[in-house]
């Protein structure tokens, strides 16, 4: 008998008003402790364990594929090659999805960190990888990644997976395919940029309407929800300015909240969606429950 031992692709649909989002998983990254800035290991162990998660996390890597009045939109791109045999999934569930890579028009992206942004272009060759495709970010990030002052300042290895996978993956797209958007411009019909920085300097969230209803896709608002989200001042060793990071988490998660916004998170377990629960000074993510028909 021949049993599996991998999952069948990661694609999930959901309709949210007259679009239909797909998350697409890009696989997944084994994290160590010292992920967590000023939290300990023992912290870890036991808020991971409450929530029967392996520690140090699994973090999960999730892609949204939008398909409605905007045209065919993928928000962040995942991994590529950068982060071995567990992530770099995109492309297979893309695929699987029936969506082909020259269908999307836009890539917006949340910030440019290699689990996010590492799937625009081909490194041996310069392609890109979405051929017919106008990338949207920040425009603070690219002023941060591709400053040279700041690539000075930076240690070797951020030097390496910060700015040079940055300026690799969005630098083929800069002459002609790279759109630099501010907090609260509407990028796309329906789709406002909310800039939630700290983690990097632009880092952003999409904020989808549609029919009334409200749904953000919030890159890295939290990479590990059942600790950041209950404990939102709890800020990573990889976070650019923490404090400002920790602030605005609070803050936006108090928002998203009380507007009662349906949730799509980059590093939520996929396929990444749910809600905000409030639990005692936090909260938590109700995942949102399978369904089989796509409404
Ligand atoms: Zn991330």
């Amino acid at each position: 008998m021949s049993l599996p031992d991998t999952q069948i692709p990661g694609v999930y649909h959901r309709r949210f008003g007259d679009i239909l989002v797909t998350a697409l998983s890009d696989g997944y990254v084994e994290m160590g402790y010292d992920i967590f800035r000023e939290f300990s290991r023992e912290d870890v162990d036991r808020m991971m364990a409450r929530d029967h998660r392996i520690s140090p996390p699994r973090i999960s890597v999730n892609c949204f594929l939008l398909r409605g009045t905007a045209g065919t939109v993928l928000i962040d791109c995942g991994s590529q090659d950068k982060f071995g045999p567990t992530a770099g999934k995109l492309f297979a569930n893309l695929a699987a999805a029936g969506v082909a890579p020259s269908e999307i028009g836009h890539v917006l992206l949340t910030h440019c960190h290699p689990d996010h942004s590492c799937g625009l272009t081909d490194a041996a060759s310069g392609r890109r990888l979405f051929p017919n495709a106008t990338v949207v970010v920040n425009r603070k990030e690219i002023a941060h990644w591709f400053s040279d002052e700041a690539m000075a300042r930076a240690n070797a290895r951020q030097r390496e997976r910060y700015f040079g996978w940055a300026r690799e993956q969005v630098g083929p797209y800069r002459a002609e395919h790279l759109r630099l958007a501010d907090d609260g411009d509407e990028v796309l019909p329906g789709i406002t940029l909310v800039e939630c920085a700290g983690h990097t300097p632009g880092h952003s969230t999409y904020l989808l309407r549609s029919q009334g209803r409200q749904m953000i896709v919030w890159g890295d608002l939290a990479h590990v929800p059942e600790i950041q989200v209950a404990r939102p001042e709890v800020s990573m060793s990889f976070d650019y300015d923490p404090d400002t990071a920790a602030a605005n988490r609070i803050a936006l998660l108090r928002r998203i909240h009380d507007e009662d916004m349906l949730v799509a998170g980059m590093h939520i377990h996929f396929p990444g969606l749910g809600y905000l629960v409030r639990e005692g000074t936090g909260y938590r993510v109700a995942t949102e429950q399978w369904q089989f028909e796509i409404r």
